[in-house]
């Protein structure tokens, strides 16, 4: 039977996180007294997490697995739990119960109420450094300016799609998709419900520093190409402030003010390499193109059609 409700959690070494997560889920969803699915990808465990979750699935039909025969990161297991989901309405959230999963029935309430994306918002994040939370803010700020989209504040993988959203995430041709960036990029009507963030209900952080760094940097650089112009801007900006040092030694020569010749050089050692970097900036513009074309996205997205004969 196909579920009206997917549940898609990726996990990465979380034998002792799962069975309490199991225990907390599933009396929340059999109250919804409708068909659902909860989707496991193992996303390489090296532990036994694979076990507890054969042992799940043979006793509760529910329970899915989807297994990776390496680890791929959290972003991939979501999208191949996408992939699998047959939910009319599909939830991606951590296994860690940091996401409290009492939220689920209110996320569900607004996508009756006609939303295609509900955002679980967190109002305050417990058992977070000040550092993991400073580091955030200033990296989403960043990748907001830089690509343009407005992504929502304190929002991170929980959140709830309609049949229509998970359709159009899975069709995106791209290999290296980011989540939070995309659910920006797609549109559709979207909105917020709010929950304190827990501490984790067991193990330890699968995001050590240096995969934190890498996933910042993929999304970066798959959200948006404005690292490819930075060369052009600098290098126009740096012809005008070398001509106007020019005309600034120009105007003081002709009041009296003559400036030794090694001062001369700056301008034309600034032009110089401004010209290079535009020079440079010119083929990054051509790479984008390149870029953007050979990520394949569609160039729209058709929210509902009316009138149409295959509507
Ligand atoms: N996770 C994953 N692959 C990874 C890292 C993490 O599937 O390479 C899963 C992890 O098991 C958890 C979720 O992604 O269900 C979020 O990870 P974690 O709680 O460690 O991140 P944090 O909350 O510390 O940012
Ligand atoms: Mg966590």
């Amino acid at each position: 039977m196909k579920a009206k409700y997917s549940v898609v959690v990726p996990v990465y070494n979380e034998q002792e996180a799962i069975p309490i997560f199991y225990e907390a889920i599933c009396p929340v969803m059999d109250k919804l007294n409708e068909p659902y699915e909860i989707v496991f990808v193992n996303d390489g465990s090296k532990d036994n997490t694979l076990k507890v979750l054969e042992e799940l699935a043979d006793k509760n039909k529910n329970v899915k697995v989807v297994s990776f025969s390496r680890n791929f990161g959290q972003q991939a297991a979501i999208f191949c739990g996408f992939e699998y989901a047959t939910g009319e309405a599909v939830v991606s959230i951590d296994v860690d119960l940091q996401d409290p999963v009492e939220v689920i029935p209110l996320m569900i309430e607004k996508w009756k109420e006609g939303f295609d994306i509900v955002h679980g918002k967190r109002l305050k994040r417990k058992g977070e450094t000040f550092f993991k939370k400073i580091t955030s803010k200033i990296y989403l700020k960043f990748l907001e300016m830089i690509s343009g989209l407005k992504i929502p504040k304190d929002v991170g993988e929980f959140k709830l799609f309609d049949r229509k959203v998970i359709d159009t995430l899975k069709n995106m041709p791209e290999h290296e998709r980011y989540l939070r960036g995309l659910t920006a990029w797609v549109g559709f009507k979207q909105t917020q419900v709010e929950f304190v963030r827990n501490e984790r209900s067991a193990g330890v952080t699968k995001y050590s520093i240096k995969k934190l760094l890498k996933l910042a940097g993929k999304s970066i650089i798959s959200m948006s190409t404005w690292p490819l112009t930075l060369s052009l801007k600098v290098g126009v900006l740096g012809c005008f402030a070398s001509l106007v040092a020019f005309l600034t030694f120009v105007i003081l020569a002709c009041c009296g003010i003559v400036l030794p010749l090694t001062a001369w050089l700056f301008p034309f050692i600034a032009l110089s390499v401004s010209c290079l970097l535009i020079s440079n900036g010119i083929s990054n513009v051509y790479l984008k193109k390149n870029f953007e074309e050979s990520l394949n996205r569609p160039r729209f997205i058709v929210d509902k059609v009316i009138n149409f004969l295959n509507e």
